[in-house]
């Protein structure tokens, strides 16, 4: 039995790539020290994966930016207005191309924009999307993939594995660049263009000593046209026929489903499976294997950071063992480890018991030697697991039986406002009294240096308590005074007490757990460290209750409440693997919904309920959205349902596209949702108004991403356009999303603008 490693994290244990980029961008380290650094992490990498026993030791999964940027690089895909950036940059090389192609150019009267950036697959990871036009051309214009090669088979003593995206997922991947005159043409034509290249970067591996290549081909888990499969059944048959390597191809994050007979019926030595996400794959593709393929089997979730249970992994390799045989199975991590933490050992202040049911990327790789030797004999190890899967399942830490009573006691009427939204709408108008056009924002103000350095200063004790809650005090009173004299109509506390919007409720939640160096790349030099969602969810007491009703008190205007949504909190989390998602979904809804309960008690009339991440949680699979977003809408609903029909809840979403899932966002049934729209010029609002939403709805006028101050008739527009398309007595007038990355001078002329810019729409009405 084979062991491998689909891909390891790059960042580095400490941020230590993270950093280096940035100091480089920032000019302070040279392209020397980049390269030393990158050059340490890729070797520290390799050592730690052949000390834990993986046979095919994978590289070319480090990037400086991006896998799918370095593949654009390989296959000289750079579009051509990257051509003067080349000329510009004084010895030019190859990793200044790079960034710029990742980061845009502007230098030198040099004013390119980068490239789009969008998520992989459903994980959190951005990937650099390819630009292709119909005229494109492809060239082999980079050595990183061989000098990476060379490097680690000199670091390791061994024949590395490299990884390489797919020929045909690296198409859909990208994205078709009209030119101008608008020739129309499907990306996957250009197979034919990329596969001489392609080969030829197999070759000139071959000739390099390379035995495995392992090609990732995620979109085999993905619904695919006719044509689509006809590119795999192509590209494979061109690659085998012209090279002699080893082929192991590599599919992840769902299950073959109907692709199943077109994945084994390709040329390829092995295939790999994600059985952490799809187990019962197995079955099928052992069936349908021929003869002499080998299969990977990805038992360890490559996208988690909890220990694997060896006795469910073993069943799934002795069930393949049975048909196969030992010598054709290999033994990985469900997908490339880029997407968890990097080393365990350096949470010093996780509990030990609890400690005791993880593992982060490191851990993960002895997790796959673990299950070789367990294969092979070795009885201990498997004990030793057993026992920690059997504390973590019995542990009175994370079980509360209140908890699942709770949520085992759910009945539809506590996902039910008292009335419908009409007469909930009269009730709130009678109540408020708002004007049309009512003005609001989405809740952050900018997140000062000041601000960042008071918690930063309450965490190394240089702040007492007490000093850092005045000072965040005073920025909430002097952010009312600033919308009071804007004359916004409907005024926020400004979150100044949060560092981040999950990260805040999580700290004061039971079941939660952070981190020190939980660090996941999310995009380029970006990591995020995603809270841990260890037990049972409940809410101990009070968690902003104390912050709305103190900003209440500062002002005669409404003063909404601003709350984080459950599927949001758990889809920026690490979640439990040993219940489902809707599960923990629902315990944390019902402690947001005694929050909602509590603001509401305490005299808060508006209550927003933020759910941003909704959209990114649908399944991969078409057919699987349904049920999630059936669990996913009445998460959100019962924590919004607690409440007398006088409360007005709000809801916001951002970067979502709504056509899909109209009715889903109807079924949420807030009575009043913020979107983004500013960007799309009202484009996304044609969803809403086809469905004929009844709900109030404040379509975002102003741009957050930018700096750029919008003028008030560009506004005036975008609320006539937005007029045109929906009952005005259900319009709001608000940003695309939170202020926390503008400054204040722009936010205030813009804030004032937007006003402005709602009292002239009334004067039209
Ligand atoms: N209330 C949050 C804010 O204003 C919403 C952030 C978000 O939508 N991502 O920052
Ligand atoms: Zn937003």
């Amino acid at each position: 039995m084979l062991t491998h490693n689909p891909g390891f994290p790059r960042i580095g244990a400490q941020r230590q790539l993270k950093k280096a980029c940035e100091q480089y961008w920032a000019g302070t380290i040279s392209r020397t020290d980049l390269f030393l650094t990158a050059k340490k992490i890729r070797e520290e990498n390799w050592l730690l994966q052949k000390q834990a026993g993986i046979d095919l030791i994978p590289c070319n999964d480090f990037a400086f930016y991006d896998q799918v940027l370095d593949a654009s690089l390989l296959f000289g895909a750079v579009p051509s207005r990257y051509t003067p950036v080349a000329t510009d940059i004084k010895d030019n090389t190859e990793i200044d191309l790079y960034f710029a192609m990742a980061r845009g150019y502007q230098q030198n009267g040099l004013d390119i924009t980068a490239m789009e950036m969008t998520k992989w697959f459903d994980t959190n990871y951005h990937y650099i999307v390819p630009e292709f036009t119909a005229a494109q051309q492809f060239r082999l214009i980079s050595d990183k993939l061989f000098n990476e090669f060379n490097e680690c088979k000199r670091v390791t003593g061994t024949t590395p594995k490299p990884v390489l995206i797919g020929p045909v997922t690296y198409l859909l991947l990208g994205k078709e660049k009209q030119n101008d005159n608008g020739e129309k043409f499907d990306r996957i034509d250009l197979l034919k263009k990329l596969m001489p290249v392609y080969i030829d970067v197999l070759k000139r591996l071959e000739d390099a000593g390379a035995v495995w290549v392992q090609i990732d081909e995620p979109f085999l888990v993905t619904g695919l046209t006719e044509k689509q499969k006809e590119a795999y059944r192509y590209a494979f048959k061109e690659i085998r026929n012209k090279t002699n390597l080893k082929l192991l191809l590599a599919t992840y994050f769902e299950g073959l489903h109907e692709n199943t007979g077109l994945a084994t019926g390709l040329p390829v030595c092995a295939l790999h499976l994600d059985l952490v996400r799809a187990p019962e794959q197995i079955d099928d593709v052992l069936k349908a294997i021929p003869p002499k393929m080998s299969l990977s089997l990805g038992v360890v979730d490559g996208r988690n950071i909890w220990k694997n249970d060896y006795s469910r992994s073993l069943a799934l390799i002795e069930k393949a063992k049975a048909v196969i045989g030992e010598d054709r199975i290999m033994l990985a991590p469900s997908c490339s480890l880029l997407h968890s933490p990097v080393d365990l050992d350096g949470e010093t202040n996780i509990d030990a018991e609890i400690k005791n049911w993880m593992a982060f990327a490191k851990q993960k790789l002895g997790e796959v030697n673990d299950l070789k030797q367990i294969m092979a004999g070795n009885n201990e190890l498997l004990k030793i697991n057993k026992q920690a899967i059997e504390s973590r399942r019995n542990s009175t830490r994370i079980h509360k039986q209140v908890v699942k009573d709770r949520v085992a006691g759910i009945k539809e009427a506590d996902a039910k406002r008292n009335s419908e939204f009409p007469v909930r709408q009269r009730i709130q108008q009678l109540r408020f009294n708002l004007p049309l056009f009512p003005t609001t924002t989405i809740g952050s103000f900018p997140q000062t240096d000041e601000i960042r350095q008071l918690r930063a200063k309450l965490k190394k004790g240089a702040l007492t308590q007490k000093q850092y809650e005045e000072d965040i005090e005073e920025a909430t009173v002097s952010a009312i005074r600033v919308q009071e004299e804007i004359g916004l109509d409907v005024l926020v506390h400004g979150e100044f007490e949060r560092n981040d919007m999950v990260e805040y409720f999580g700290e004061q939640l039971d079941g939660f757990l952070f981190t020190k160096n939980g660090w996941v790349q999310s995009y380029g030099s970006r990591c995020v460290k995603p809270p841990v969602i260890a037990g049972d969810v409940s809410r101990p007491g009070d968690m902003t209750v104390k912050w709305s009703v103190f900003a209440q008190a500062q002002t005669s205007k409404l003063m909404k409440g601003m709350l984080t949504g459950p599927v949001t909190i758990l889809q920026w989390s690490f979640v439990r693997d040993d219940q489902p998602r809707w599960q923990t979904a629902f315990q944390i809804a019902l402690a947001i919904r005694d929050e909602v309960v509590a603001l509401e008690k305490a005299g808060i009339k508006v209550i927003q309920i933020d759910e941003p991440a909704i959209r990114e949680g649908l399944p991969l699979r078409k057919a699987d959205g349904p049920a999630y977003l059936e669990w996913a809408v009445k998460a959100f609903r019962l924590s919004a349902s607690g409440v007398r029909d006088e409360t007005q809840i709000h809801t916001h979403m951002c970067y979502s596209e709504f056509n899909d899932i109209m009715e889903h966002i109807a079924h949420m049934d807030a009575d009043v949702i913020t979107i983004e729209t500013s960007r799309s010029q009202m484009e996304l609002l044609e969803a809403f108004a086809k469905f004929k939403y009844p709900n109030e709805i404040g379509p975002g006028v102003y741009d957050i991403h930018s700096p750029r101050v919008p003028t008030v008739e560009e506004m005036v527009q975008l609320l006539e356009k937005a007029a045109a398309l929906l009952p005005v007595q259900n319009l709001w007038v608000n940003p695309d999303c939170g202020l926390k990355t503008r400054r204040w001078t722009e936010t205030i002329a813009a804030l004032k603008n937007m006003v402005q810019a709602a009292e002239k729409a009334r004067e039209k009405v």
